[in-house]
């Protein structure tokens, strides 16, 4: 099953079509995309009885398909490629900060870059359907409602001003956490833990890793996170970042604008982000 943020109202994704979900439920659900989330074994149920859409689906009108999270996980340094190259030690436990949501960003929205150090960072996103306090990892899937592409955006010379560094302001600036283009279900890939990812800035390719390679897989994130959190339906977890961000080349590399940033996951789909300059 495909979900989507259709101009702010949940809808289905069906092949080329969209279902409006208040619609198709005669209310149950909806419009509000985090109402899917909030009972989710229901929808399921209800999803999968809907067969057509009634609208073609457009990437214009496609936002956030988790757009009001009560929590945002992300995981730093959490494939060793990227460990590597920013010159750290791999981590031993997850290294948790959180994207305010407020950062939070449809995934074909324009990114204001407003500062020198913005960085890119393509990262496979773990949305939770049903919540669980200490949930264990040979259960964590089940607590998962789906899978989007996400971008940790990241400005580093507000992350690097103390000691210990900013993760969490330097990676909430508005617009720092494009999402999308849709929700797809962990039923829908052949290994939901093993898939290709891809960051692209103006057509050349920047990142490519497999998600295979994280140092904590998506079930260790989530019974070690729900361990002290308990996750609630929505919730989003980042799950970090592979090898090929701009600060990390020789010469470092940022965020222009007028550039544009595609970020894609195999099963899942792209994202596109343009830069723009400081609106005053
Ligand atoms: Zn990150």
């Amino acid at each position: 099953m495909k979900i989507a943020n259709r101009c702010g109202r949940a809808a289905l994704v069906l092949g080329e079509e969209m279902a409006d979900v208040a619609d198709a439920s005669n209310g149950l659900f909806g419009p509000d995309p985090m109402s899917c989330y909030e009972r989710w074994p229901e929808f399921v149920d209800f999803a999968a009885r809907v067969r057509s859409g009634t609208a073609p689906l457009v990437e214009a009108e496609l936002g956030c398909p988790v757009p009001t999270p009560r929590q945002v996980f992300a995981i730093g340094l959490n494939y060793r490629s990227h460990a590597e190259e920013s010159g750290m030690a791999i981590p031993e436990v997850p290294a948790t900060f959180t994207k305010f949501p407020a950062s939070l960003a449809g995934p074909f929205d324009d990114v204001e870059i407003t500062a020198a150090m913005v960085d890119w960072e393509v990262e496979l996103v773990a949305v939770i359907g049903t919540g669980g306090h200490r949930i264990p990892e040979d259960h964590a899937w089940r607590h998962i409602a789906g899978l989007t592409v996400g971008q940790d955006l990241s400005e580093r010379h507000v992350q690097m001003l103390g000691t210990p560094p900013q993760f969490s302001l330097a990676k909430s600036f508005p617009g720092f956490g494009p999402t999308g283009p849709v929700l797809v279900t962990p039923d829908e890939f052949t290994d939901p833990d093993d898939l290709q990812i891809t960051g692209a800035l103006n057509g050349a390719t920047v990142q490519q890793a497999r998600t295979k390679d994280m140092i904590f897989p998506i079930p260790e994130l989530v019974a070690r996170i729900s361990a002290i959190c308990p996750l609630l339906p929505g919730d989003l977890i980042f799950t970090g970042t592979p090898a090929g961000v701009g600060i990390a080349r020789q010469p470092p590399r940022f965020l222009q604008p007028g550039q544009v940033l595609e970020s894609w996951i195999e099963g899942i789909g792209t994202i596109r982000n343009h830069c723009t300059p400081p609106q005053h």
